[in-house]
Order: C-alpha cells, then structure tokens, then sequence
C-alpha cells in the first residue's frame, strides 16, 4: 500500500480487528458479482469503496427507467446503457483504484464455470433460479464461496456457502433445483428499495469477511429479513447427503 491508500484505507487500518494484512488480502482479492441490478448495485458500491483489488460484474440487461427507484448504482444517465457498463462506470468513479471488469451477457453454466474459477469470492446478485442453480454447480465443482442473497416485496435473505469445505452445505441443499417453485420476480412482485440496498451490502460484508480472513462469516446459516417487521430471524443449515449437486460430488471424491 502507498500512502494514497494508507489515507484512502485508513478507518479499515484503524480496526484492530482488519488492520493492515487484512486490506491487502482485499487489495489482492478478485470478487465476481452476477447480477447489477439491486443486491448487486449495494454490493458492488461497498466492494468498490473498500477496496476489493479486482471485480467482475456480470449482467446482460440495460438500465430501465423502473430500475432506478432501488438500484442505485445505476444513474438516470445511463437508462438505456448495459448495466454491466453503467456500474463499472460508477464504481471507476468511486475507486480508481483498483481492476473493475464489466461483462455484458448472461452468461451460460459453461462461461460460469470459467468465470468463478479465476474469483476468490462469489456474490450471487441474481434475480432467477437458472442462474442461481447455474452459479452454485460452479461454486460446488471449483470449491469457491458463494454469497447467496435475494430480495422481494419486503423479504430478503441472505446466506454463506463456503464450499471450501468439505462438508460446507450447498445452495441446492436448501433450494433443491427439483422443487417447483413458483419465480417471484419484481416485474411483477414489487420490491422495497432499501430492502435489496440492507441485502447487497450484507453481501458484501460477507465477502469481504471471507476474502480478508476476518471475523466469523455467515457460513452455514440463512438469515431471513421481514423489512416490514424490521426484524432477522436465522435458520441453521445442514448439507443435505442426498444433495443432487454437492452430495454425489463428494460420494465420488
Ligand atoms: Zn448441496
């Protein structure tokens, strides 16, 4: 770190808890985001400004006038625009810093798979089950965490899956890909906007805890969040052995 970043850094330095070693484990840290709409636009700011080395932003949508009411990354500006680019644009803005990678697509399991192998983090910022189901086979197959969140109407959630170990549970342990669930999507559901905002930056904490070594992550627990209510509730997580994705993995190994 140079003397920039001591000032730039310096309330992270003044943590006994972070300090030094910590920031430069970030300063070195690749994070990749799926997702720039709200959990991602709170995500991305917080890795951004803490100084996350490097950063992937993976979104194949364009900024719609709709999408400003929540996702804050974005500016009125940049209605129109790639999303992917539009935060990058945001985030250069706010640290120059450091490595910001903006990826206009959506992308398919096999691009996923190559995209979390080369990160140290994965934030799951993503508003539908193929890609959620998509990203955590990634994560289970490179053995990378994944930080899982979501949010509509006035619930959100988030959960840690550190499948850097061995008997760490999976995203499909808890939401089995089988399962029919009915895709609630904010199109149609409505969405809180300082709802996704308290779930994004609760991501990115979590990532940040994982990639600088700090603290104890949220690994193994769901935390559920009634914005109406204004309260938490946790839910233990346990590997489910039948697991379809990470059980007949590790049967194997
Ligand atoms: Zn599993």
């Amino acid at each position: 770190m140079d003397d920039r970043q001591r000032l730039r850094y310096s309330r992270h330095l003044l943590l006994n808890e972070f300090g030094e070693e910590a920031q430069e484990r970030l300063l070195r840290a690749h994070a990749l985001v799926i997702g720039a709409g709200g959990l991602g636009s709170a995500a991305l700011m917080y890795l951004a400004a803490s100084g996350v080395g490097r950063i992937t932003v993976c979104d194949g949508d364009r900024v719609e006038l709709t999408n400003l009411q929540r996702q804050i990354v974005h500016r009125t500006s940049s209605v129109g625009e790639p999303k992917a680019a539009s935060a990058a644009e945001t985030l250069r803005q706010l640290n120059p810093d450091i490595r910001i990678e903006a990826l206009e697509e959506r992308a398919s399991p096999e691009r996923l798979g190559f995209l979390v192998r080369g990160a140290d983090v994965v934030l799951d910022c993503s508003d539908n089950f193929a890609t959620r189901h998509a990203l955590n086979r990634a994560c289970v197959a490179e053995r990378k965490p994944l930080v899982s969140g979501a949010g509509i109407r006035f619930d959100g959630q988030v959960a840690v899956f550190d499948l850097r170990h061995e008997d760490a549970p999976c995203y499909n342990c808890l939401f089995a890909d089988d399962t029919v669930e009915a895709e609630e999507r904010c199109a149609t559901m409505g969405v809180f906007a300082p709802l996704v905002g308290i779930i994004g930056t609760f991501q990115a904490l979590e990532a940040i805890k994982l990639v600088a070594g700090v603290g104890e992550t949220l690994a193994g627990r769901l935390m559920l969040f009634d914005a109406l209510a204004s309260g938490w509730h946790e839910v233990r997580l346990s590997r489910d052995t039948q697991c379809r994705v990470c059980g007949s993995k590790r049967a194997a190994a």
